[in-house]
């Protein structure tokens, strides 16, 4: 069923009167008729719910739907996780995005650091861009909201500021080579709630910055023996730390397994 982000005050009753451009790919691009179910989310009011809507008026300049059920939305991770990602080739951030949004992940911070190879910060128009592809990767994905995504910070500040608002945080360096996540997890306490994890660019991280870091209390990480591209690196992180982190991932799918 074809998922649409909509503001809250586009309800009104049972009626949903879907913004412009969402009346535009329901009529022009999906072809969408009266009749038909679609689902929508409030994303901004974090209500985890979902409307079932039954398309009614299809025209030109309008469309409308009824809303016919609500449904609990089971897709958000009770933790939310923070990639910090040195900025890169626009392709690649943009995947990385993407793809961390399905994984789950609750917001970025786009970073420069010594090596990265994007030094400048990012042009307001590409920021809501990528804002639209965070939109639709968390459409996609059945997301109840849409990962934020924060200005350009440098590497240093982007650590000060990340150990102020975690409870963890995370590099991501092939240099370490004792800690994985696994010893992490066991050390560290056990309700978490805000994690960030930092993926260093094509080049790596300094092992200076790495040394300020940890200083600033950051835990540096190894994602196995091998070295992974940033954007492997940054969508092994994201659904690892989900996977050994989340209460959810914890509780859900505990069956029996085996013979
Ligand atoms: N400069 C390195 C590769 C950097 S890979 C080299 O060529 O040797 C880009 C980023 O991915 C790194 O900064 C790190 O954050 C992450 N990364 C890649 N492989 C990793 C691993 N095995 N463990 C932890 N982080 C890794």
């Amino acid at each position: 069923m074809h998922r649409f982000f909509i503001p809250r005050d586009c309800i009104n009753g049972d009626i949903v009167h879907f913004p412009a451009e969402e009346a535009r790919q329901i009529q022009r691009v999906l072809r969408l008729k009266p009749g038909q179910p679609v689902a929508v989310v409030c994303p901004t009011l974090n209500e985890n719910k979902e409307y079932r809507v039954e398309l009614a008026e299809i025209t030109q300049d309008r469309v409308t739907g009824m809303i016919r059920s609500l449904e609990v939305l089971h897709s958000e991770p009770v933790l939310q996780v923070t990639l910090y990602l040195a900025l890169t080739q626009r392709e690649k951030f943009e995947w990385m995005l993407q793809k961390c949004t399905e994984a789950g992940a609750s917001g970025f911070v786009p970073f420069t650091s010594e090596r990265s190879l994007v030094q400048e910060p990012l042009a307001v128009k590409k920021l809501e861009r990528w804002k639209k592809i965070l939109k639709e990767a968390a459409e996609q994905s059945g997301r109840g909201r849409i990962p934020t995504l924060s200005t350009t910070v440098h590497f240093v500040e982007a650590i000060s500021g990340a150990v102020k608002v975690n409870d963890l945080v995370l590099a991501a360096w092939e240099g370490e080579k004792i800690v994985g996540l696994r010893e992490v997890r066991k050390k560290a306490v056990s309700r978490l709630e805000r994690i960030a994890v930092f993926i260093g660019p094509e080049g790596g991280f300094a092992s200076k910055e790495m040394e300020f870091a940890r200083r600033a209390g950051a835990i540096t990480f190894s994602l196995g023996e091998r070295i992974l591209r940033m954007e492997t690196a940054a969508l092994a992180a994201a659904l690892l730390i989900l996977y050994e982190f989340d209460i959810k991932a914890q509780s859900s799918g505990g069956g029996a397994v085996g013979p």
